[in-house]
This record gives structure tokens, C-alpha cells and sequence, in this order.
């Protein structure tokens, strides 16, 4: 196993590093790297500057206009942009609905769907989740039922990521409830303009609005909105999943993070010096960099298999635990960092070019709300105590 990047992969890293040096809007990369409130337009505006580039869909085959990158190029290339500061590519239409639709949708639907959502030009949201349905996702009870050329849809998905912004949403909806479980599901792409939807925000205990309810009543769905078969949705469900974990480690945001985190643990001060040269702080923030070093070899390990073409199995959940706990840490040093200044929460000034009266230092502004958003890593993708189970079944056979 060589861990190590090949020539041709170290000349693809500068190649990304200089691109996103040229490219990446400064007004986008300022709100990045400082952790102030992003707009869709900027996800968009983004998405717009690779997809002209040819990197619209890092995982995308050629044939579907991707660029056809192997999985450690995909890794490197995330990796160089969160360095950067680019925004998150917002994941729900290009790494996931996407590769359901390239899969198992019919030419029609890739037709129809694909281009529009390398381009940015329609935004998707992910219908799975129900108030009785989040681990246990096979138990879905939102209803779709036959009637001519339409499906017939009732029902409530919720915790729908940026969903106020979505053009369309894919959900898992039951058509058959006699079928065992996994059975009766099948998978619709929803436009969310159709009558009968609502949309209805959650705000979050960092006080933002980036979850919804959406709830529909007597929603006609055309049948050719179906992905694959009937009662088959169960499968491309968990398709979808599988690709909803890779790069799930976020090692790039956490190298980023934890620069951040000493580059104001260094002007932070204790006792007359900066904060990271006190012995217990230095501590701490060193275990989060050998854990964090760790993962890396972990991920590469990891990608090293799937070079030799060896798919990545429960290793996955190890990745994602992992990483969660470690972006999670590095969020309580940043807060315990800044000291009683820590305590703010006030999104208004979360703004870019915000004006008004200062409470601390520039950086501790956001970092409340930080900490209070990042405790969704170890719930979302499977949360961290279904990636032990996992764990147990599979790697230690328990
Ligand atoms: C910020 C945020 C954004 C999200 N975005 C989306 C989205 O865009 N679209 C979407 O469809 N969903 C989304 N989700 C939903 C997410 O996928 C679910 O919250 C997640 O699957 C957990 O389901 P649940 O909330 O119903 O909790 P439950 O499944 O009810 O779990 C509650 C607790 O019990 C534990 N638990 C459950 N089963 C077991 C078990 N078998 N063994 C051990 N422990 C167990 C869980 O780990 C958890 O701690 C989002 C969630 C959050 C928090």
C-alpha cells in the first residue's frame, strides 16, 4: 500500500491550488474563512465558476459532463478548495439525487435533469427523513398513490436541509404500505412548485434557518417522475446513501479549522502570554492534530483501496465518526478560546459588513453559533451511534 500522491496527482494539487487562487470570489472566501453567514446565491455563484471550468461535478464520468477524476483526484481537489475557503458544494443535487438519476434514471431524466444541476441552475433538497422516520428510514410513511398518469402524494418529510431554496426535492414515499418495509418504497423527484406543498422552517438552536417541514397535501406527481421501478425505491435509497458518505471525514474543513483555531489561540492571551503557548490549551489542541493526522492516513488507506479498486466498506463509518468528533473539538477549543466572548450569539452581526456595536474581537463573533451548528455532524449521513453499530457488526463481528 503507498500512501504517498504520485507526481501526476502532486501536479493536479498546484493545478487546483492556482485555479481557486485566481478564481474563488473574495467576498465569498472572507465569509468562509471567518464563519459568517453564506447565501445561496454564493453556493450558486460558485458552482457556476467550476461548472465553467469543467469541475462542476467532481465525481461525474465524462459522459455526463463531469471531469472524470479517480477518487483520490476528488479528494485532493476538496481538500485544496476548503484550504482556500471556497463554500461547501451544496451535495443534494450533484453527489446525490445525481448519481441515482445517472444510475438508474432514464434518458429522459438524465436528459432533463443532469445539466441543470451541474449549471446551479436548479437547486435540490432531500426528502427522506420523517418525524417517525430517521435511522429507522425504511419505516417512511409519506403516501403515494396511483391515479392515471399521476402519483397522488401526502405526507411530511422534515429536517430538509436548505430546502426554502429548492427547485426540486427527491423523496422516498410509500406505494405499497401491505409490502414488507423496505419493500413498498419507491423514489419520486418532486418539483416543489407543484400546489400542495409547504414549506415551513425550523430554526435551529444556533438560531438559523437551515432545516424545514415540508409537508405535502394532494401532491400530483407525474409518473415519469419515478426513478426505476415500484416498490424499488428502497434500493436506489441506499445507493444514494453510500455516496452520501464519501469524503464524509471533512479532514480539508477540519486542517482548516484548526489553523484557525491557532491563529486566534495565538492572539489570545493567558497570564501575559498568547493562550496556545499554555501548557494544558497546547495540549489540547495537539491531541485534536494527532487524531486529526491519524484520519488522514485512515482516509488514505482507505483511498489507496479503492485505487486498487477494493470498495470502501464499514471503514466509512470509522471515517465518519472520527471526523465528526474532531471538527466537533476543534469547535469547543475555538469557543473556550475567546473566553466569556465565547457567549454571543447574535447572527445579525454574523453578517458580512456588518456595522453595528462590537462585542470582542472580529473573530469570536461567530464561534457560539459554530459550536451550536456543528453538533448536527454527529446526528446527520447516519448518525454516530448507528456508524457504531455498524462498526460492531461488521469490523469486530460482535
Ligand atoms: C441539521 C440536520 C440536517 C438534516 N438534513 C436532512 C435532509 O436534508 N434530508 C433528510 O432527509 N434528513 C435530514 N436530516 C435528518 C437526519 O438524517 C436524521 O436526523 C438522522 O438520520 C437521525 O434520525 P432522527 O433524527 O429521526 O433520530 P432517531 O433515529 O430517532 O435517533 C434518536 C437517537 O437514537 C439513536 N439511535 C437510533 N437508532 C439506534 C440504534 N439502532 N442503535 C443505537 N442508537 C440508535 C440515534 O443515534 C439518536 O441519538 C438532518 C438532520 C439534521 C440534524
Amino acid at each position: 500500500m503507498d500512501l504517498n500522491f504520485t507526481p501526476e496527482e502532486l501536479a493536479f494539487r498546484q493545478e487546483v491550488r492556482e485555479f481557486v487562487a485566481q478564481s474563488l470570489p473574495a467576498d465569498i472566501q472572507h465569509k468562509v474563512l471567518n464563519g459568517l453567514v453564506l447565501h445561496s446565491d454564493d453556493y450558486v455563484r460558485w458552482q457556476k465558476i467550476l461548472h465553467a471550468k469543467g469541475w462542476g461535478g467532481t465525481g461525474w464520468k465524462k459522459e455526463f459532463g463531469g471531469p472524470g477524476w479517480s477518487t483520490t483526484q476528488q479528494y485532493i481537489f476538496e481538500e485544496e478548495l476548503a484550504a482556500a475557503g471556497a463554500p461547501r458544494m451544496v451535495p443534494f443535487g450533484l453527489k446525490m439525487v445525481a448519481p441515482v438519476i445517472m444510475q438508474y434514471g432514464s434518458p429522459a431524466q438524465q436528459e432533463r435533469f443532469l445539466p441543470k444541476i451541474l449549471a446551479a441552475d436548479e437547486w435540490w433538497c432531500q426528502g427522506y427523513s420523517e418525524p417517525g422516520s430517521g435511522s429507522d428510514l425504511a419505516s417512511v410513511k409519506m403516501r403515494a398513490v396511483r391515479d392515471g398518469d399521476f402519483y397522488i402524494c401526502n405526507g411530511q418529510k422534515t429536517w430538509t436541509t436548505l430546502g426554502q431554496y429548492a427547485d426540486w426535492i427527491f423523496c422516498l414515499v410509500r406505494t405499497d404500505p401491505e409490502a414488507k418495509a423496505q419493500r413498498g418504497i419507491s423514489f419520486l423527484l418532486i418539483d416543489m412548485k407543484s400546489p400542495g406543498i409547504t414549506v415551513r422552517p425550523i430554526i435551529t438552536m444556533d438560531g438559523a434557518h437551515e432545516v424545514n417541514e415540508v409537508w405535502f397535501e394532494d401532491v400530483r406527481v407525474p409518473v415519469e417522475n419515478r426513478v426505476g421501478e415500484e416498490n424499488a425505491g428502497w434500493t436506489y435509497a441506499k445507493f444514494l446513501l453510500g455516496h452520501e458518505r464519501t469524503n464524509i471525514a471533512g479532514i480539508g474543513i477540519a486542517k482548516r479549522e484548526l489553523a484557525r483555531l491557532k491563529r486566534i489561540a495565538s492572539l489570545e492571551t493567558k497570564n501575559g502570554k498568547p493562550l496556545l503557548k499554555d501548557p494544558m490549551f497546547a495540549s489540547r489542541v495537539a491531541q485534536v492534530e494527532i487524531d486529526l493526522t491519524a484520519l488522514e492516513i485512515t482516509n488514505l488507506r482507505v483511498l489507496s483501496a479503492e485505487a486498487a479498486h477494493r470498495a470502501p466498506g464499514p471503514e466509512a463509518s470509522i471515517l465518519k465518526i472520527k471526523g465528526t468528533e474532531i471538527q466537533q473539538a476543534i469547535t469547543e477549543l475555538l469557543v473556550q478560546a475567546v473566553g466569556p466572548y465565547g457567549l454571543q450569539l447574535r447572527r445579525e452581526a454574523m453578517a458580512a459588513g456588518y456595522q453595528g456595536d462590537a462585542v470582542g474581537p472580529f473573530y469570536s463573533v461567530p464561534l457560539a453559533a459554530n459550536y451550536l451548528n456543528m453538533r448536527k455532524l454527529s446526528i446527520y449521513g447516519g448518525s454516530n451511534e448507528i456508524q457504531k453499530n455498524i462498526i460492531s457488526q461488521m469490523i469486530l463481528g460482535l
